[in-house]
Formats: structure tokens, sequence, C-alpha cells
């Protein structure tokens, strides 16, 4: 894609400024594609089905065009607006993201988040497929292979999300400042949606076998305390409007 055609497609205004902000990054099962720059700059990319899988080598190919494009275009926008971004990493920056890190990895949401990517992990290797065998057909329908689905998609995001709440809250509560939006909250948000479905995804299990009725009843509770933890630590969380995805009220 050449610059013109990223600049018009960037000037358009069906597109909502930063709604893959705060989304959960599951583009197929997105119902704003329409609205998404990000999702349109890989649609064009991506466009010829040999380039479409993920682990065609084109695709990575393509994939540092578009960083390269990104950073070129990043570069021109700082001379724009007389800022070196060359300098704006200063190795304190560096050292205190870092420290940031470490001390975020600690935090008893981060590791109870990294804990349940493990749990599911360790449910999937073990009883997947006898699960899959006593399953039978559920009366009302719901559909087993989609819960499976969205429990893996959310697996390692949750952890993800909750690590990025966490460390964007020590952030902000350094260099408070009211007048923005929390982008701690937008994640934590993002996460306690993942978590919803994760758990509306697992309730689904017992619609089909007993089956380790027991050890999808410990996740599910598990689960339902990180989500209570994850409400208590963000407040605002749940109010927070992510663009795009949720109704302002006036
Ligand atoms: S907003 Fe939707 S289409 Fe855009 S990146 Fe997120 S999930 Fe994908």
């Amino acid at each position: 894609m050449n610059r013109d055609r990223l600049e018009k497609l960037a000037a358009d205004e069906r597109f909502i400024p930063g709604i893959y902000n705060y989304c959960d990054r599951w583009c197929e099962r997105c119902p704003q594609t329409l609205h998404c720059l990000n999702f349109s700059l890989l649609e064009e990319k991506f466009s010829d089905p040999e380039t479409r899988d993920i682990r065609n080598e084109a695709f990575w190919r393509k994939l540092s065009e578009t960083l390269q494009e990104a950073l070129d275009l990043l570069r021109e926008a700082g001379k724009k607006w007389g800022i070196d971004l060359e300098t704006l990493d200063s190795g304190s920056d560096t050292e205190s993201m870092r420290a940031n890190d470490k001390a975020a990895e600690k935090h008893v949401l981060c590791r109870a988040a990294k804990s349940y990517s493990k749990m599911v992990e360790d449910w999937f290797r073990e009883r997947e497929s006898l699960f899959f065998e006593a399953a039978t057909v559920a009366n009302d329908g719901v559909n087993l292979e989609e819960a499976f689905e969205v429990i893996r998609w959310y697996q390692y995001f949750i952890a993800a999300k909750v690590m990025r709440a966490v460390r964007g809250k020590m952030e902000e509560e350094v260099e408070r400042c009211d007048e923005f939006v929390s982008d701690s909250d937008g994640s934590a948000k993002i996460a306690l949606i993942a978590i919803d479905r994760s758990i509306g995804a697992w309730a689904v299990f017992p619609h089909y076998s007993n089956l380790y009725a027991e050890r999808i009843l410990e996740i599910i509770s598990f689960l339902d305390r990180l989500r209570q933890a994850v409400e208590e630590t963000f407040p605002k969380a749940r109010s927070f409007i992510r663009p795009g995805f949720d109704r302002i009220d006036v």
C-alpha cells in the first residue's frame, strides 16, 4: 500500500478513532470491522487468499512492510510537531518501565490471571478429547466447539490485559492527570469482558456432559473471584466507554 492510500484511509470518516485500542482483537467475530481502520488496513494488505494465512511467509513479510510504513509516518509526524522520537525513550524511562513490569508481574491480579491461563492449558491437555467423546447434543443447541473457541481465545488475553491495566495504574498514579480517560480502566474493562465471556463459555459445558463437572465449577469460581478482584481494583472500569463499542447515554 502506498502512502497516499494510507493517508486517504486514515482520513476516512467511517473509521472510529481508537476503536481498536480496547477491543478483543477477535476480528473474525467483531461487529465493528466496517469502522476499524486497523481491520481495513489488514484486509487491503492480505486480501489475496494466499497471503491471508497467518502462517504464510508472505504475511510476515508484508507485516514488516506495514511496520516500516508506520514508523516512517511516525517520524515525519514527529518532525512536523518538533518531537525527536529518538530521544523520547530515555534510559531512565526504560528503566522505570522495566521496574513497573516487574512490579506488575508480582501483583496478585496478574499472578491470578496467569494461573488461569495455565488452568485452561491443563484442562484442555488432559480432558478435552475425553470430554468431547462424552459430550451429547445439547438440547438448547449451544455449540460446544464455539465455547472451546471462546475459552481458547481469551486464555492468554485476560492475563495480558490485566497486566496492562495494573501496569497502567502504577504509571497513572505517578503521572495522574484527571483530564484524560484512564487507559488502565479501558484495559481492565476489556479484561472483564473477556472474563465474563469465558465464564459464559465454561457454563456451556454442563449442557453437554457432567464429566469433570467439579473441576469446571472450580474454574468458573476462580474466574468469578478474579472478576470481582479486577472490579474492586478498577472501580471505574465497567463504566469506561470504549470507542465504537459502548453507548454513551445522554
Ligand atoms: S475493533 Fe474489531 S476489527 Fe478492529 S482490531 Fe478490534 S476486533 Fe479487529
